[in-house]
């Protein structure tokens, strides 16, 4: 049984889900977002440019510079970060707002200071889980295996991720992701403990 320090009395809710870059957010986001047909994603607007594979509007709304200081200037973020130099990270309103019309509780996957806002912001009606990796440099190697980043990408997620493990004792949970199957299994039991719902599809992961 999963023991959380609170559960959601008002519909719907958020489950945030922080950590360093690297840790295993999107992963295990996009597993229970197969896994609970109850759950939408905030898709968060960047001016990172797309990887590979990553679907505009799906993955992240992508704008560039120009666009997200404007999107800032008229007030569409509830948070918004310079994670890395000159690369922005933000929560739109607008995504809140239709994921919660749509009656779905509300998945994000953000750094720890966005995490924290989102977290003051909404108290109880949010749950803020870090997702810790066994070790440092288990991290770096997910880092790396990923292929995702250029050198100078992977030096600045290495470089700020030290100071970013500091801050698990923020948050309301702390999910160990050391092998993944039993992380999937304590994500779910955490979304359905919190939100109290019960899943949709049994996966095979
Ligand atoms: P984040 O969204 O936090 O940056 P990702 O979900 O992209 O992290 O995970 C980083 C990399 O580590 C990915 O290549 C992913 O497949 C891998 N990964 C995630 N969790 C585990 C795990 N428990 N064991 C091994 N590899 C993992
Ligand atoms: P990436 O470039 O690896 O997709 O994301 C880099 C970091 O930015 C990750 O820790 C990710 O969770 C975080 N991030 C993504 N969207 C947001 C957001 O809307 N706000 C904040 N504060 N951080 C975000």
């Amino acid at each position: 049984m999963i023991k959380l320090p609170f559960t959601l009395n008002k519909e719907p809710g958020i489950v945030i889900f922080t950590a360093p870059s690297g840790a295993g957010k999107t992963t295990i986001v996009r597993h229970l977002l197969s896994t609970f047909k109850e759950l939408g994603f905030s898709v968060s607007a960047t001016n990172r440019p797309a990887r590979p594979h990553e679907v505009d509007g799906k993955d992240y709304y992508f704008y560039r510079t120009r666009e997200f200081l404007r999107e800032v200037k008229s007030g569409s973020f509830l948070e918004w970060e310079e994670v890395y130099d000159d690369q922005f990270y933000g929560t739109l309103g607008s995504e809140v707002d239709r994921i919660w019309s749509n009656n779905k509780h509300i998945l994000f996957d953000i750094e720890v200071n966005g995490a924290s806002n989102l977290k003051e912001k909404y108290g109880e009606r949010a749950l803020a889980v870090f997702i810790k990796p066994p070790s440092k440099e288990i991290l770096f190697q997910r880092l790396k295996k990923r292929k995702t980043e250029t050198e100078a990408s992977l030096k600045k997620r290495i470089a700020r991720a030290g100071k970013e493990l500091t801050f698990e004792d923020k948050f309301d949970y702390v999910l160990l992701n050391d092998d993944l199957a039993t992380a999937f299994r304590e994500a779910e039991a955490i979304v359905e403990a919190f939100l109290g719902i019960t899943k949709t599809r049994e996966t095979s992961e």
